[in-house]
């Protein structure tokens, strides 16, 4: 009984440790699967995690594209309604029909300004608050440059003390007398007898300017700016003002009897007459007003010159604002004047066509220039040198800047660029520079 008993409880033991083992193995089994799921999980957790990365990575992108283009388009609106205010300004001034005479408004609203923005010196463009630290708008350049008239509360006969006292050029040495001037003057690499020979056919055209009387239609202000425009504080005044000029044409003239000042006190008027026709700049001239108040000095080239010739009778005038030019048209009667610049006009012609030739292909390496002016109202004067920048103006027309001496007395004065054509003196940048007409 006892073995059968002992037997028995031997097999329940063998059984219930192959039952405990059996569950162990289950656990295992479990532990494993549970060990794989937990994994897998833990992978696929990993993956969103990456994936989640990858997604804000790409929304901060997106939100800083999107802060971008925000500043952009305020910049846009903010440029818009700058424009919109000079539209506005335009459309006040265009109503106001008694701040600004209409053809004034028309002379100075239909020249659009509208290509200078693709200038790269700064000074000529137009600061529409008047802070130089602020760039203009595209459609509204202008020049902050300042004209070089000589001004002359006492007249003509001022002239000279106001040669003497000059602070820009004491002294005049870089301004050559033109019976003195000779072919060692020139550049170095430019000794040539043919260019000496241009500048003196181009001296012989260049005349002095006087003016007296600063119109009262001058605007204050460039068009919708708040820069003044040249001598807008003179308006009205009856002070000398000179400058310079160049004869551009003389010919026949045909319609009715001369209008020369002789001719205008006297009984019987010259039938034949001759027109004269002189280039200078509008910041010299602005207007009719101005040119009827006009006279021209030829042959001043020395200071005690017997040939010296003034006309004073104004036939026509035209003018061109932003490109700083005007031209007048004299008359005379004086029939050897005319045969004597006639003369002139075409020995000119032939050494200007010459020297355009042959400076063409090295124009903008050598980059020789020169003027012909009448420095502070006094006797004609040579300067030579070098320009300096050459300015895209209204897509066809130049500006150049240039370090080449001038004086009160230059504005309007011709300068030649050896290949590149003949412009206008105008005046002077803030940095010093001249700069042409366009
Ligand atoms: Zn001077
Ligand atoms: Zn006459």
């Amino acid at each position: 009984m006892a073995e059968k008993s002992k037997g028995t409880t031997e097999e329940n033991c063998k059984e219930q440790t192959e039952a405990m083992a059996s569950a162990a193995y289950d656990v295992e089994a479990k532990l494993l699967e549970f060990q794989e799921d937990f994994i897998s999980e833990l992978h696929a957790a990993s993956t969103l995690m990456s994936n989640l990365q990858t997604e804000v990575h790409i929304l901060s992108k997106r939100t800083e594209e999107i802060r971008a283009n925000q500043e952009k388009l305020a910049r846009k609106v903010k440029a818009l309604n700058r424009k919109m205010n000079i539209i506005n300004k335009r459309m006040n001034t265009s109503s106001n029909k008694e701040t600004l005479p209409s053809q004034m408004q028309v002379d100075l609203m239909s020249n659009t300004w509208d290509t200078l923005h693709t200038l790269e010196v700064h000074e000529f463009l137009c600061k529409t608050t008047g802070q130089m630290d602020v760039q203009c708008v595209q459609d509204c350049p202008h020049i902050i440059g300042h004209h070089e008239q000589q001004i002359s509360e006492g007249g003509e006969s001022d002239l000279h003390q106001h040669l003497a006292d000059c602070k820009k050029n004491p002294g005049h040495t870089n301004f050559i007398p033109v019976d003195t001037f000779s072919v060692q003057h020139l550049p170095e690499r430019h000794q040539d007898i043919e260019l000496y020979t241009f500048i003196k056919a181009a001296a012989d055209l260049t005349v002095k300017i006087s003016v007296t009387m600063t119109s009262p239609r001058r605007p204050d202000f460039w068009p919708n700016t708040n820069i003044p425009y040249f001598l807008y504080s003179m308006k009205g005044s009856q002070h000398l003002r000179t400058g310079s000029g160049v004869v551009i044409d003389v010919f026949k003239w045909t319609t009715g009897a001369c209008k020369c000042h002789k001719c205008q006190h006297s009984d019987k008027r010259n039938i034949d007459c001759w027109k004269i026709q002189v280039n200078t700049a509008a910041n010299l001239v602005f207007d009719d007003i101005e040119a009827r108040n006009t006279y021209i000095t030829l042959f001043y080239d020395t200071e005690d010159s017997s040939n010296v010739v003034q006309l004073s009778a104004v036939e026509d005038f035209n003018k061109d604002i932003p490109r700083d030019v005007c031209r007048l048209d004299f008359v005379t009667c004086d029939r050897n004047l005319a045969a004597k610049l006639d003369l002139s006009l075409k020995e000119y012609y032939v050494c200007y066509n010459k020297a355009t030739e042959r400076y063409r292909a090295t124009r903008d390496e050598d980059k020789v220039m020169f003027h012909v002016s009448h420095p502070h109202g006094c006797c004609k004067r040579i300067s030579v040198g070098q320009w300096k920048d050459k300015i895209i103006f209204r897509n066809s027309f130049n500006r150049f800047t240039y370090s080449v001496a001038t004086c009160p007395g230059c504005s309007g004065a011709s300068v030649y660029f050896l290949g590149n054509g003949w412009h206008s003196h105008c005046g002077v940048l803030n940095c010093g520079l001249g700069y042409s007409s366009a």
